[in-house]
């Protein structure tokens, strides 16, 4: 567990109050005092066309981006599941893979036809997390995890969100649909890409 007294000031380039919310609880379970916030009218400010091949070419540039418009140290993600056996689909499309307007399910379900067909190692995944930090336009890090899974063929529980629900996490024996939100947070790419951002942060000079 990391100790620091210093409320670190952080604002998260996002409008999403949920992932605020979920960044607040991974600070607060890894021992850091943070002062997370959402970027103030962030849907007025010029937007970032997260159009990048990478992850990290997305969260880098939508964190040096909105940096330029904010006081302070900024942080911005992208994340997505990636499948070797699809060339890495959905990846970086992973918001949008069944087209604007369509649910998770929808995603879920054209996921689960184009694996229609795949066994064994193709049906293997991974989430993927890219975090970068930027101040008034320069970048102070980039930090990347992931966690390795198995496709189902089938929905399985009913937490989490995206496409949760197919994925298996072989070290619970479940997907990540099934499993609470502090097991999800220890182990998730997000959980684990935020903890290096924290560990920069706090052994900062
Ligand atoms: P973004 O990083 O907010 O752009 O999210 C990218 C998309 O990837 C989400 O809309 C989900 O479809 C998917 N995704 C990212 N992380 C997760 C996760 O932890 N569980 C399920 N789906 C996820």
């Amino acid at each position: 567990m990391l100790v620091q007294s210093k409320p670190i000031r952080l604002w998260v380039a996002s409008s999403n109050e949920g992932k605020l919310r979920e960044y607040r609880a991974l600070a607060a379970s890894a021992g850091v005092s943070l002062d997370l916030a959402l970027i103030p009218n962030f849907e007025a400010l010029p937007k970032f066309d997260e159009a990048a091949s990478t992850f990290a070419e997305n969260a880098a540039g939508k964190a040096l981006h909105y940096s330029r418009f904010s006081e302070g140290l900024v942080m911005a993600d992208d994340s997505g599941l990636v499948v070797p056996a699809l060339g890495g689909a959905p990846g970086v499309h992973s918001a949008r893979y069944a087209g604007p307007g369509a649910s998770d399910a929808d995603r879920i379900g054209k996921l689960l036809g184009e694996m229609r067909g795949k066994q064994g190692e193709d049906r293997r995944a991974r989430f993927v997390c890219v975090i970068a930090l930027a101040e008034r336009g320069e970048a102070r890090g980039v930090f990347s995890a992931s966690t390795e899974g198995e496709l189902l063929d089938a929905p399985r529980g009913e937490g989490g969100f995206g496409y949760d629900p197919i994925f298996f996490f072989p070290a619970f024996g479940k997907t990540y649909a099934e499993i609470s939100r502090e097991e999800k947070n220890q182990h998730s790419h997000r959980g684990k890409a935020f903890r290096k951002a924290l560990d920069f942060l706090v052994s900062a000079p």
